[in-house]
């Protein structure tokens, strides 16, 4: 495993701690010290263009209240209020789109991938749904340049060869 990918791995298993820290920063900078709501959607959006969808899953307060209930209640109507509540949120719209042009990306080298599939396994958006997502078969739909991928960056932690890299990929190129 190489440096880089054990650092994504700290911060992929410490992201709840993350998405907690500045989630309670944004909501306390909103509420106390009347930070615009309009900074936090352009700076959201704006981070996109670099990352991809990161605010949802690393930054919002939203974000992180909903995951909490679909943990302690892990049933369909937790799982449906999330979706509901992105698709009224113009941060998760915008740094979605951005998914396909961001300067970061995950990345597949196809010379060290042994076609274990555990990156799949890891994925949300592939288990939901097998039949178009794969993040390392190439006739198939990437997940991660995809609107609803939000970088919680499990596939890259959970790769067993290190054959997945969220790196700056220019020209934008992922498979
Ligand atoms: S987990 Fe790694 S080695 Fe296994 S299929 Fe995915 S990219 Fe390839
Ligand atoms: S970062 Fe990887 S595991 Fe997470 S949603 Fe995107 S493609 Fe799936």
């Amino acid at each position: 495993m190489s440096t880089k990918q054990k650092y994504i791995t700290v911060l992929s298993n410490n992201r709840r701690i993350i998405q907690a820290v500045i989630g309670v920063s944004i909501y306390l900078g909103i509420s106390q010290f009347q930070i615009s709501l309009w900074w936090v959607v352009g700076v959201g959006s704006a981070l996109g263009i670099i990352w991809g969808k990161v605010f949802c899953r690393w930054m919002c307060p939203m974000g992180f209240i909903m995951e909490l209930m679909m943990k302690m209640s892990p049933n369909d109507s937790f799982q449906k209020m999330y979706q509901y509540h992105k698709i009224g949120c113009p941060i998760a719209w915008i740094s979605g789109w951005l998914n396909k042009f961001s300067f970061y990306k995950i990345q597949l080298n196809a010379a060290t991938c042994k076609n274990c599939g555990i990156c799949d396994k890891a994925c949300y958006m592939t288990s939901i749904d097998k039949q178009k997502f794969s993040l390392y078969k190439p006739d198939m739909t990437n997940p991660a340049e995809s609107f609803s991928c939000s970088k919680c960056l499990e596939c890259v932690s959970e790769c067993p060869n290190g054959s997945l890299t969220y790196k700056i990929a220019l020209p934008y190129k992922s498979k």
